[in-house]
């Protein structure tokens, strides 16, 4: 069940958002133990059988110490060189205090007033407009094992206890679901393209808490804010930002107050539920964890990991634009996914083999793949390279386009049967009868007829040509008739009207 929430905030209130995500690392092993953080055997760890992914210190045994791992440091400085922020020379680790069965320590280690990153700032895109969203700061934290509810019993699994975390939160400086949506979009494609991420949005491994209050438009003051926990899909998140703008604008105008509290997202229902009243930081008494020495970084480390980051989103997508002449909008959508990205630059590196510079290859390639391919790859929810398209097929499609074999329209329906055979071009071509007609000698024949089976047009056209261009339409969709679709238009075109004029 579904229905459709009516955004009618008037021109009195305004929303605020800000976004708190949580980003599985993708190293080897967990945070303070070297128990598997990733696979065991081929399985992610929520797959394999409770409480086997799990040690002495995954379970807090009394005597046992956590040892930090070091790529987990090194990640988060990744992150946090990628978001232009400022790296903490000096890191402290802090307890989070608080009693959940799944957590044995009854603590979560994390970071508290010392985060190892702070005050970067990742760019969105809306439609044409360009903003700078404030990280205000990026902190490593382990995760908690799992509760499992069966009937009037609970079970508790820690396989995933003490798996390496990031939080990474943003500035309250997001304005609509829309841009929630762009931010989290802009922030996945960088942690995936930075390595640091597995990205696999079923799994948990990049999900995402949302702040969300309304205030009156222009005011100073922010409203009270409740907190949306643990959605991990993008269109899930926008859809629940915009139900509790609604409800809490609904719940002011009719005289009643927002109380701060945390809530949760019924996809099924499309709406929002509470679920208990929010918890302040002062209700975790933070204190730093004894157990854990500081962590130094020094300049060296810093430019050592900055060395080694690859181009990122947005310096692609500006080399795109600037270097391809592809248009923003193109060079987003395919720097939008580092899959997607790295599809397109094979296909023209292919292209380049055959002889067609990247700069003329890009614009078509781009089109075919925007278009119908990105339609797809976002219905289905899948990456590229899960589907059964290779870089071939764009290539061998925009080489055919090109040599006018083929039309467009010819190419989206090439390209609609790779998607679901995955078969060679030549092989689709030659079934189906893709290829278009543009010799000459073939076309005139069809010319012909058309021409002598319409003669008041003809008669009309050739009496006043500039009143009545608009007929040349008339006989092309006729020639196009005749040949079954395939005749090239643009030759078509020119060829009808010569012969028009010529008399
Ligand atoms: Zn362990």
């Amino acid at each position: 069940m579904s229905h459709q929430h009516r955004l009618d905030t008037g021109a009195e209130f305004e929303a605020v958002i800000g976004l708190e995500v949580h980003c599985q690392l993708a190293t080897e092993s967990k945070i303070f133990c070297s128990c598997p953080a990733r696979r065991v055997e081929g399985k992610s760890v929520s797959e394999i059988a409770p409480n086997l992914n799990s040690c002495p210190i995954c379970a807090a045994h009394p005597g046992t110490l956590p040892v930090l791992n070091r790529k987990v440091v090194e990640y988060a400085i990744r992150a946090g060189l990628a978001t232009h922020c400022t790296i903490a020379k000096n890191n402290v680790f802090a307890r989070k205090n608080y009693f959940y069965p799944d957590l044995p320590k009854g603590y979560q280690i994390s970071q508290y007033d010392k985060p190892i990153c702070e005050n970067g700032f990742i760019e969105i895109s809306t439609g044409s407009v360009l903003r700078k969203i404030p990280i205000q700061r990026i902190h490593m934290e382990e995760d908690a094992g799992k509760s499992v509810h069966s009937g009037s019993y609970t079970t508790v699994n820690l396989n995933r206890a003490g798996v390496p975390l990031v939080e990474i939160v943003s500035g309250p400086d997001l304005r609509s679901a829309e841009e929630a949506g762009a931010y989290l979009r802009a922030l996945y494609a960088i942690v995936t393209y930075i390595g640091i991420c597995d990205g696999n949005l079923q799994e948990g491994n990049f999900r995402c808490d949302a702040n969300v209050s309304v205030m009156p438009k222009g005011s100073k003051v922010l409203g009270t804010r409740a907190e949306i926990k643990n959605v991990n899909s993008f269109k899930f998140v926008e859809k629940a930002i915009e139900y509790e703008i609604v409800r809490q604008i609904s719940v002011i105008q009719g005289g009643g107050k927002i109380v701060q509290e945390t809530r949760t997202y019924d996809a099924d229902q499309d709406i929002t539920i509470s679920m208990r009243s929010k918890e302040e930081a002062h209700d975790y008494r933070y204190f730093p964890d004894p157990d854990l020495v500081s962590v130094q970084i020094d300049d060296a480390w810093i430019e050592r990991v900055r060395k080694s980051l690859p181009e990122l989103p947005e310096q692609k997508k500006t080399r795109y634009v600037e270097e391809l002449g592809l248009s923003v909008y193109d060079a987003g959508v395919l720097t939008g996914s580092q899959t997607l990205a790295g599809f397109f630059e094979q296909v023209l590196e292919l292209l380049e083999k055959s002889g067609i510079a990247a700069k003329s290859g890009a614009k078509p390639v781009a089109n075919l793949l925007t278009g119908e391919v990105a339609r797809r790859l976002n219905e289905e929810a899948i990456e590229i390279t899960q589907s059964l398209l290779k870089p071939e097929h764009l290539s061998d499609a925009v080489q055919l386009l090109q040599s006018e074999a083929l039309s467009s329209t010819g190419a989206k329906q090439l390209l609609s049967i790779a998607w679901k055979t995955g078969e060679k071009v030549s092989v689709i071509v030659s079934r189906e009868g893709l290829t278009q007609v543009s010799d000459v000698s073939t076309l005139e024949p069809a010319i012909d007829q058309v021409i002598a089976a319409n003669p008041k047009q003809v008669g009309a056209f050739r009496a006043a040509p500039e009143e009545n261009a608009k007929l040349i339409g008339f006989f092309v969709g006729q020639v196009m008739k005749a040949t079954g679709g395939k005749a090239n238009p643009g030759m078509l075109q020119e060829l009808i009207k010569t012969r028009l004029l010529k008399g």
